[in-house]
């Protein structure tokens, strides 16, 4: 039986080039894969396989990080949330899973348990993100509460920057997390991809790189090309219907497109239930049939429709790329208003995903 042609091929050999190109930008760090998110929706333990030459990885939830050491891992793995309450801790100590800790909460709840183990600790320093960690006077008292606990085995110092990507950069942050780490001598954790691809100085203890493991640039005016990545997700799927339109008429719901002259239009097997955006407007870029198009009219759940003018040999059965090879997921999420990262996370269940 032949089955929606909708699929997500995933390449497991651009996942671990990507990981190389992480060491050649951040030699002698510790690489902390980050895989939150089912490894940004490329699929939890094959992109850990890929990646098992990473010293540890990085995701929130504590079931998934069980998944890993379930299947063998035996890499640090670290909770970027830390955890969400005190029943979590005994499974936390025993699996031997380090957390961050960002809030006095979470400081409480873990100096007041008697652990099987002790477990190891990101503590959280708020750089000016304003999302988790601590203020200065927080962060030392912390530092010092979790110096004295029997349930700490280790500490690391992390922070993470708001615009690490953009023009603002690290600059006004680092200099927070510099001064409040003077005097002090522990291991560090600041740079996510954007930040371990631009500033040296953040290039130490452990790095946290995301997005360009997966192949795409953190940043709006840079190619992952231009960077050596190579993207690991495609998303393609078929041609399933064709339609003639005149002059005048409109595809798919609403008034968003109408043809302004006669055009034939494929509708491809792909929606929002796909994860593609709804949002997207006339004009995003595809590939049909291997020739840049572009979509037209309003993405519906189930399929979207794509300009087949000046592609001749395009019928029922052409295939159409959506992002990944030849098409940069980037500039269609630009298209979209969005980043690469909200449309790998989107890549839905129903979607199949094929490694090779
Ligand atoms: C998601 C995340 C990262 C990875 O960021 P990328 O931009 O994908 O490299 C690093 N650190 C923290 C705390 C994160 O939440």
């Amino acid at each position: 039986m032949m089955t929606r042609p909708i699929e997500a091929r995933i390449s497991l050999d651009a996942l671990s080039k990507n990981l190389s190109r992480v060491r050649d930008f951040a030699p002698g760090s510790a690489v902390l894969s980050v895989i939150k998110a089912d490894a940004y929706g490329h699929g939890l333990l094959p992109v850990a396989s890929a990646l098992s030459g990473s010293e540890g990885f990085a995701l929130l939830e504590l079931g998934e990080a069980l998944k890993l050491r379930q299947a063998g891992y035996r890499q640090k793995i670290v909770l970027l949330e830390g955890f969400f309450s005190a029943a979590e801790l005994p499974e936390i100590s025993a699996n031997e899973i380090d957390i961050v800790v960002h809030c006095k909460d979470q400081l409480d709840m873990l100096c007041s348990e008697a652990l099987p183990k002790p477990v190891g600790v990101f503590l959280k320093f708020n750089s000016g993100m304003n999302r988790l960690g601590f203020d200065r006077k927080g962060f030392y008292a912390a530092l010092e509460r979790l110096r004295r606990s029997d349930n700490v085995s280790g500490i690391v110092l992390m922070t993470h920057f708001p615009a690490a990507d953009l023009e603002a950069g690290i600059t006004s942050e680092m200099s927070e997390m510099e001064a409040v780490l003077s005097g002090l001598s522990f291991p560090l954790s600041l740079a996510n991809s954007a930040s371990l691809i631009r500033y040296q100085e953040t290039r130490t203890g452990w790095v946290r790189p995301g997005i360009m493991l997966y192949g795409a640039s953190p940043f709006p005016d840079t190619s992952a090309a231009a960077l050596g990545l190579t993207p690991a997700m495609t998303l393609s799927s078929r041609i399933i219907a064709v339609q003639d339109l005149k002059t005048g008429a409109g595809v798919g719901y609403g008034p968003m497109f109408r043809a302004d002259r006669p055009m034939r239009v494929g509708v491809a097997a792909c929606g929002y239930a796909d994860g593609y955006p709804r949002h997207a407007p006339n004009g995003t870029p595809v590939l049909v049939g291997g020739k840049r198009s572009r979509t037209v009219g309003r993405v519906s759940m189930d399929m979207l429709y794509v300009d087949l003018s000046g592609i001749d040999h395009a019928g029922i059965g052409t295939e159409v790329v959506f992002w990944g090879e030849g098409l940069p997921a980037e500039e269609v999420a630009h298209a979209c208003g969005t980043i690469s990262y909200e449309l790998f996370c989107a890549r839905a269940p129903r979607v199949p995903v094929t490694y090779y």
